[in-house]
């Protein structure tokens, strides 16, 4: 018998990103409340991505459109399918949805990947994550990343409630023991079945103050609105510099849907005229004003979340006219070249015609 040996041909990336159905290979129970779902391509290509970065999910839900956004928690580092780590948020449709109907064989839509979060971006020898609840995602994709790539130094300080409630506990036992990252868990409560013998009590100035050489660190931190807020001023406090700190908040209703209030002063800038040529509406403009702001002026409600140009939801093309975009990671450049734009963060250049 002759056995032939062939070299396995490397899978090809996707590096164009997603805009496609995903199939659901695993569900893997990460706490109580916490599950990872696995999800891979039909033609199984690994994604190129940055860590830290998200996909944008559609799924209609009785019979009502609904996107969210969820961290890639896999590394780019460890081609495979790709995986997102779901908290499930008590009463919201999307998450209890993911955990309750979303099992092997399932699929599911995704854009992306979207945002800006990333170490990647800003490269540094030594790295401060600080992390609560499901904000602990990015992070560790970025930790399992920076460890792929070598000895890493860094600093991961991770609060979450209770014991039960570590995602990724056993995982970030095995990082402590490694060495070069140093990895702290505080609980802020015991469990129904563990006293919790590490770190308790939040996140506080003397954790922070006692991290080795911090102001030498990038600092990332991602947590609920009210854990951000805190982190903020305990950086600042221990004077760590504001150009050194990154965040991401999974909190989209403190920021999204702008309002009246944010309108720019339309009568005194300069004034284009927009058509929203599928709808059948027309207004005017002004030069500092973003097309979704005009929109709903208009009396329109097209899809949008973030209004920061990081979600991708409300992409549309632009079919004339030309538009100042500032997105923040929320859409690719393979789209921007065929002329698809977010209306969220694009202010008019001229007169400009949306297919909206
Ligand atoms: C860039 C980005 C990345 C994200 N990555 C993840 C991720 O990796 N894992 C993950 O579980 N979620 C992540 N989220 C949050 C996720 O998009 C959804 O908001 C969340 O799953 C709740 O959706 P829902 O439809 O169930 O409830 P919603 O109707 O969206 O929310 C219900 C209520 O819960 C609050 N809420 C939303 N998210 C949370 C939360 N995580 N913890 C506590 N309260 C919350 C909302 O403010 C709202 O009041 C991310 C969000 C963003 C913007």
């Amino acid at each position: 018998m002759t056995v032939m040996l062939t070299k396995p041909v490397e899978a090809e990336l996707h590096t164009g990103g997603l805009d496609e159905a995903l199939t659901c290979t695993q569900v893997i129970e990460v706490t109580h409340d916490v599950k990872t779902f696995v999800l891979a391509p039909d033609d199984l290509r690994p994604l190129a991505f940055r860590p830290g970065q998200h996909l944008t999910l559609s799924l209609e839900i009785d019979g009502v459109p609904m996107q969210r956004c969820y961290t890639i928690s896999s590394a780019p580092t460890r081609p495979g399918p790709l995986e997102i780590t779901v908290k499930r948020v008590p009463g919201g449709p999307v998450s209890n949805w993911l955990h309750d109907r979303l099992v092997p064989g399932g699929r599911i839509w995704a854009t992306g990947p979207h945002g800006e979060f990333s170490h990647t971006r800003h490269p540094a020898g030594k790295y401060l994550f600080l992390s609560a609840g499901s904000g602990i995602t990015p992070l560790m994709s970025m930790l399992r990343t920076l460890m792929d790539s070598g000895p890493a130094d860094v600093v991961f300080v991770h609060s979450a409630r209770t014991p039960d409630d570590i995602i990724f506990r056993d995982e970030l036992e095995a990082i402590a023991a490694r060495g070069d990252v140093t990895v702290t868990v505080i609980c802020e409560d015991d469990s129904s079945t563990e006293v919790w013998q590490g770190t308790r009590g939040r996140l506080g100035l003397r954790t922070l103050i006692m991290v080795p050489d911090l102001h030498a660190r990038e600092v990332f931190t991602c947590g609920p609105p009210g854990y951000m807020t805190a982190t903020r001023e305990l950086l600042s406090q221990a004077a760590v510099e504001p150009t050194q700190c990154h965040e991401e908040s999974f909190d989209l209703t403190a920021r999204a849907g702008s309002t009246d209030d944010d309108a720019p002063d339309i009568a005194s800038s300069q004034r284009y005229a927009v058509e929203f040529r599928r709808s059948g509406f027309s207004v005017e403009c002004g030069d500092q004003e973003t097309l979704l702001h005009a929109a709903h002026r208009a009396g329109l409600k097209p899809p949008s979340m973030c209004t920061e140009g990081m979600c991708g939801t409300c992409r549309s093309s632009l079919l004339a006219g030309q538009v100042d975009m500032q997105h923040a990671g929320g859409i690719r450049q393979r789209d921007i070249d065929q002329g698809e734009i977010l209306i969220c963060c694009s202010k008019p250049l001229g007169d400009v015609v949306v297919d909206i």
